[in-house]
């Protein structure tokens, strides 16, 4: 394997970190294990002085979580990276790692509803103070900066409104004030955005979503350069224990193998999900990063290689039509998860952004009407006549 430096990314995902046992076996091994063994004494004090490459526990490191996390890597042009128990135990850690009392946030407003209460509930009860600004916005981004900012969080596009920010803007401001840029890129996933190549210092996923992509183990991962890694998360992840378990590491190295394969399906079906919705004259408002209609279609050509698998529409009459519109639907199923091969379907107001103020799901754009659709891997006809059968059971 001499060219891996140049490979593809589907290649990559594939082939990229694998390390294999005695056995020579094909697939990726799973040590489901807590500790290692050492041959003598000496071999343990020299592992653990750190003169001696080797596994100490896997708290802090295991074989099948190292090739997750190198595949990772690959993938995003990244130095290192951690993989998490889950993507707010990344967004927590990347966060608290380097956050000290006295420092400032930025983030954007449009997040994950979890993510807001880290930034907004958490951080503050160590001191660290923040500003949520409008992430469209540049001139807020600018306006936010103050002498003690050190981070800024974004998430594009942002769920469920579908809304994107600059990244490259962004992260150029951020280094022309010393401070880092962590962007969560659940929703573009890997195949369709590279935060790095545009300027972030920090990447992370919720590899829950598009990276298990079959709706079966919960995980995280934090990708950035070896130094911020080894200055900032090292110590933290090794003595808090947010660390991955090391079969969920295995399944996501499955999921890494086909996410090319089912990315590609799931987002031309959303594609055509969305030319279906964009003209239709029961939905006032269809937002799809990859259609020509969304209010930042130059961000998305800028910065995105794919429209991404997910749409949010908005049906004429409110709650109550978009309640019985959901209801309606047979092949897609309610659920609030999102990237998995069954396609999922919510009402952001009463279910992920039900914590929110009125006023705040108002400035964010998500109405009672808003519906957020996770496109799935069946067939795209069944989906698009599911749709259509259920617009025309709303009177
Ligand atoms: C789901 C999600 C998270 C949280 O991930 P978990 O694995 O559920 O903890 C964070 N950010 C975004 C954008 C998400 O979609």
């Amino acid at each position: 394997m001499s060219s891996k430096n140049s490979w593809r990314p589907a290649t990559k995902l594939i082939h990229s970190g694998t390390t294999r046992s005695q056995f020579g076996e094909t697939s990726e091994a799973l040590y489901l294990t807590q500790g290692y063994l050492y041959d003598s004494a000496e071999a343990a004090e020299a592992r653990f002085k750190g003169e001696e490459a080797g596994y100490i526990y896997s708290r802090y490191g295991n074989p099948t979580i190292s090739m997750f996390e190198e595949r990772m890597c690959a993938m995003e042009g990244a130095e290192d990276a951690r993989a998490t128990a889950s993507g707010m135990a990344a967004v927590t850690a990347a966060i608290a790692c380097q956050a000290k009392a006295g420092d400032h946030v930025v983030a954007a407003k449009a997040l994950f509803g979890s993510c807001r209460w880290v930034i907004e509930k958490l951080m503050p009860q160590y001191g660290v103070e923040f500003t949520l600004v409008d992430g469209k916005d540049i001139n807020a981004w600018k306006a936010a900066i103050r002498a003690n900012t050190t981070i800024f969080f974004l998430e594009s596009p942002a769920n469920p409104t579908l809304e994107l920010v600059d990244i490259k803007a962004v992260a150029d401001l951020a280094h022309e004030n010393d401070a880092v840029l962590i962007v969560d890129n659940v929703f573009a996933t890997p195949m369709y955005q590279h935060p790095i190549e545009l300027g972030a210092d920090i990447v992370m996923y919720s590899t829950t979503k598009h990276i298990d992509g079959q709706g079966r183990c919960l995980g995280g991962i934090i990708l950035g350069t070896e130094e911020w890694i080894n200055e900032h998360l090292h110590e933290y992840f090794r003595h808090t224990g947010p660390c991955m378990s090391p079969f969920n590491a295995w399944n996501f190295l499955k999921g890494l193998e086909t996410l090319p394969v089912r990315i590609t399906h799931q987002a031309s079906s959303a594609g055509k999900i969305a030319n279906l919705l964009a003209g239709h004259k029961k939905i006032s408002r269809m937002i799809y990063p990859g259609h020509e209609s969304h209010p930042q279609a130059d961000i998305a050509a800028k910065q995105m290689s794919g429209g991404s698998t997910m749409v949010a529409f908005e049906i004429e009459g409110e709650k109550p039509s978009a309640f019985k519109f959901i209801n309606a639907l047979e092949t897609i199923q309610i659920s609030n998860n999102l990237g998995d091969a069954k396609s999922l379907i919510t009402h952001p107001a009463t279910t992920t952004h039900k914590n929110l103020s009125d006023d705040d799901r108002d400035e964010l754009g998500i109405s009672d009407g808003m519906i957020r659709l996770s496109v799935g891997l069946e067939d795209a006809d069944d989906l698009l006549e599911d749709i259509q059968k259920a617009l025309n059971s709303i009177s």
